[in-house]
């Protein structure tokens, strides 16, 4: 039997197993490792329909893990997925006028990365122990405002890992900042940058792709790896929730079995989203996937020309976990297009790299058929937030404003029912949802979250809740070139 390996997007490293792909997290070429087939899932779309969220993940991740035994693969799931949800089965479809809305937010941080980071560090500890790597695991992680505090809460205290989280200083909510700030575990260690999330995001690239720096830590007992989007066992937990969305809109008499779905991404790294690609092409019925971006709309530029250009402004916005120019992941569609070309991949890379931009020679006519690109401005982002709310009374998180934004842009139609991926609690965000909403916002974000709850007549999440109080234990500042040392310092080496 043809068992699935992993192969670098850049051509020049050898395939690998899934566990080997997940502990190194990316390539010793400086490419993203990707699955050499994209292979059914476990269980046909009809049964899926009655399997729990535990039960789908395994029908739809084991057959990208085929070197986990199922004891192994239930075992990390059934650690993931437990009551610091706080639904019974995870995902919620919420339905709101002529479209859905798939919240993700329901975990132990109050953004979708739970989904995939409370299943990662189990994957991560089993797979280590499968490729007899007996070294501590460091965790080097850029985070734009949710992995962060979601790698920590999953590796928090997990033995034989340390996690290091480097986050853009000014560039995070103040709620995001406090989550990071006050994380437990001996193990974890945060540091903000002095930079945007694409310094943050280069520098610990940069660190995890030097041969030097890879001895260095050999000698010391350490070998690293990813919580980044890049890392492959980030990406297949993220598959399972389209299906999810899917069967649920089948159960809730949405749509018949068969019939197309859009769904609309909030898009930054291109993680989100390339599952979808991937929940399609195991053959998930979806029409299109729409890319939807803040201010900071490279991708949508890219998507309508075949031009990646990061030259321009970096705004912050109030979708800041968005706030990201050069988005890592586009580089597995990437390899797609070129037919699986890893030294074109390489010279594009190279190029991004160099000057900053590339030119697709293939285009970008292949994908516009399966990819709407759409970007939302500040204005949008909080007319869409007041206007469920007015509409419907529901209150959404600015992330998911961009993408209901675009998804009310592109002509809902009826052959296609629109799924919104909803990617944070509004809680995370309540100044931008309290001024979206024309009320003033008090100056305390506690005061804020109070005025929320009563608005919406919601009431306060635990874990929002649960912070007030509690101590700041990270203080580390480091310059945007001081990453390297600041991991030196850390470890002690
Ligand atoms: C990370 C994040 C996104 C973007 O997801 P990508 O996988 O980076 O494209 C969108 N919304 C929220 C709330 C996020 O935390």
């Amino acid at each position: 039997m043809d068992e699935l390996m992993y192969r670098s997007t850049r051509g020049r490293s050898e395939a690998v197993s899934s566990a080997k792909a997940i502990v190194e997290g990316i390539a010793p070429d400086g490419g993203l490792y990707v699955p050499d087939h994209i292979p059914a899932p476990f269980a046909s779309l009809e049964e899926m329909l009655h399997l729990s969220y535990k039960e789908l993940a395994y029908a739809v991740m084991k057959p990208f893990l085929p070197d986990f035994t199922q004891e192994e693969l239930q075992d990390c799931l059934q650690y993931a997925y437990n009551d610091r949800f706080d639904t019974p089965e995870q995902v919620v479809l919420n339905e709101q006028g002529p479209v859905s809305f798939l919240e993700l937010f329901h975990g132990p941080t109050l953004a979708f990365k739970d989904m995939a980071l409370s299943v990662l560090p189990r994957l991560m500890t089993t797979a280590a122990a499968k490729t007899g790597i007996r070294q501590e695991i460091v965790i080097l992680t850029a985070t734009s405002g949710d992995t962060g505090k979601a790698a920590m809460e999953g590796f928090a205290n997990v033995p034989g890992v340390r996690i290091l989280v480097f986050y853009p200083k000014d560039g995070v909510s103040p709620m995001q900042k406090r989550q990071m700030v006050t994380q437990r575990g001996d193990n974890t260690f945060v540091i903000a940058v002095d930079g945007n999330f694409d310094d943050a995001q280069r520098s610990v690239k940069e660190i995890f792709t030097d041969p030097a720096e890879k001895e260095r830590m050999l000698e010391a007992g350490y070998v690293f790896s990813s919580a980044n989007s890049i890392n492959i066992g980030r990406l297949l937990p993220q598959i399972v929730y389209y299906f999810r969305g899917y069967t649920e809109a089948v159960n809730h008499g949405r749509i018949r079995l068969g019939d197309p779905v859009t769904f609309s991404v909030p898009t930054g790294n291109f993680g989100d989203i390339l599952a979808g690609h991937y929940a399609k092409r195991m053959g998930l019925p979806i029409d299109r996937l729409l890319c939807a971006s803040n201010r900071n709309n490279v991708l949508t530029d890219f998507f309508h020309t075949g031009r990646y250009d990061s030259n321009r402004e970096f705004y912050v916005t109030s979708s800041p976990s968005m706030d990201i120019l050069v988005s890592s992941n586009l580089e597995r569609l990437i390899y797609e297009i070129t037919g699986e070309n890893g030294a074109r991949v390489e010279q594009y890379m190279k190029s991004l790299k160099d000057t900053g931009a590339y030119t697709l020679a293939e285009g970008v006519g292949a994908l516009q058929n399966e990819f709407g690109a759409f970007y939302a401005d500040e204005k949008e982002t909080q007319e869409t937030i007041s206007y469920f709310f007015r509409k419907y009374g529901y209150v959404i998180d600015p992330h998911t404003a961009v993408a209901a934004s675009c998804a009310l842009r592109e002509d809902l139609n009826p052959h296609s029912h629109t799924i919104i991926v909803s990617t944070a609690s509004p809680y995370k965000f309540p100044k931008t949802i309290l001024e979206s909403l024309g009320a003033t916002p008090p100056i305390d974000a506690w005061d804020q979250v109070q005025v929320l709850s009563i608005i919406s007549g919601t009431p306060v999440p635990t874990p929002v809740s649960e912070l007030n109080g509690l101590p700041v234990r990270h203080t580390a500042v480091c310059s945007v070139d001081g990453a390297r040392e600041a991991v030196h310092e850390t470890l002690g080496v």
